[in-house]
């Protein structure tokens, strides 16, 4: 692992202009994705900022839902009692990723920022646009069988490997960010990007910002949630597929419906197409089929992640299932 410099500020201004003073600084809270990309020589910071004491894990109510600290552990917003009473969605995406030791490590911001698990990203010796942009794409002609059926682009094909955020981006989620330019929300939805001609850009975040926090507004959507994640093992592993279901139901009719996808793009896949064909519509596999049907339009297999094209829509399916109490 290459040398770098590590300060640790106490003070939200000092993190910002530590960072801003260096192009080749990182803040860096958890680690847990960070430190891997280091040691394999993918990201090569010359300071690391370390911001694990700034006042940034709170979880507490607001007027509208909750605000959760950018510093909260993984494991802290899966096990708050708030969350679990009104977020369930949530506390059941965070469970489902990766391990317990992981999770009382990862912090809710550092899990928004992690990057894809492809494997030619995390190899230096092999083609990458994320990596090294303009170096090419080794996934496209060479093993995809993770890889992206939506949005993707002929730079690059990798999905972003997030469960929390999938749950997010579901609940209509809003980040609050701080930088040069004073704080800005960020609608979930907005916050990762497509791959487009840029894949080396995960995300929306300007140049020196700073996740400060998520704010979830309050919903209806706290019983009928279900949050399914296909994997190749029962734990520690990313998703193939997974599934956001979320469900408002008045007497086995949908009044109102959330639905995201993860493992299948370059950001966190919100369904609204398939959410506003839900509503009105009687509680039932056959519902469910043809929601996951309208889901799959426009989806695209490569080579060796065909299966996915099945896969995807039988998780749909399942999880509204699972969400309705059908299953
Ligand atoms: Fe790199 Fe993206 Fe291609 Fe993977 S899919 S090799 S991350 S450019």
């Amino acid at each position: 692992m290459k040398n770098f410099q590590y300060v640790r500020p106490t003070q939200q201004q000092a993190a910002l202009e530590t960072l801003a003073q260096d192009d080749k600084a990182m803040f860096i809270a958890g680690g847990t994705n960070l430190i891997d990309l280091m040691k394999r020589n993918v990201v090569l910071p010359e300071k690391l900022v370390d911001i694990n004491r700034l006042p940034l894990r709170k979880i507490e109510p607001t007027s509208k839902g909750v605000r959760i600290g950018a510093l909260a552990s993984n494991s802290e917003v899966a096990e708050h009692p708030l969350i679990r009473e009104k977020f369930p969605l949530l506390s059941q995406a965070l469970i489902s990723g990766a391990s317990a030791q992981l999770r009382n490590m990862a912090t809710v911001g550092g899990n928004m920022m992690q990057r894809t698990r492809c494997y030619y990203f995390y190899d230096a010796a092999l083609p990458c646009n994320k990596r090294q942009p303009g170096s090419g794409c080794g996934a496209l002609q060479g093993i995809n069988s993770k890889h992206a059926i939506f949005g993707f682009s002929d730079k690059c094909i990798a999905v972003h490997p997030s469960d929390m955020c999938v749950a997010l981006v579901a609940l209509e989620a809003t980040v609050l960010v701080t930088g040069p330019k004073g704080e800005r929300q960020v609608p979930f939805k907005d916050f990762h990007r497509l791959p487009g001609e840029h894949p080396e850009r995960d995300t929306n975040l300007e140049k020196n910002e700073l996740i400060l926090a998520v704010d979830i507004p309050a919903s209806s959507f706290t019983q009928n949630v279900h949050y399914l994640k296909v994997r190749e093992r029962a734990s520690y592993a990313f998703a193939l597929v997974s599934v956001a279901a979320a469900l408002d139901l008045d007497k086995g009719t949908i009044r109102n419906a959330r639905l995201a996808m993860g493992g299948v793009a370059h950001k966190p896949w919100r369904l609204m197409e398939a959410e506003k064909a839900l509503v009105g519509k009687p509680v039932s596999e056959e519902t469910f089929q043809q929601t996951a049907a309208l889901a799959m339009q426009g989806a695209k297999a490569f080579e060796h992640n065909a299966y996915k094209l099945k896969l995807a829509p039988n998780a749909i399916t399942q999880a509204l299932k699972t969400a309705a109490g059908l299953s």
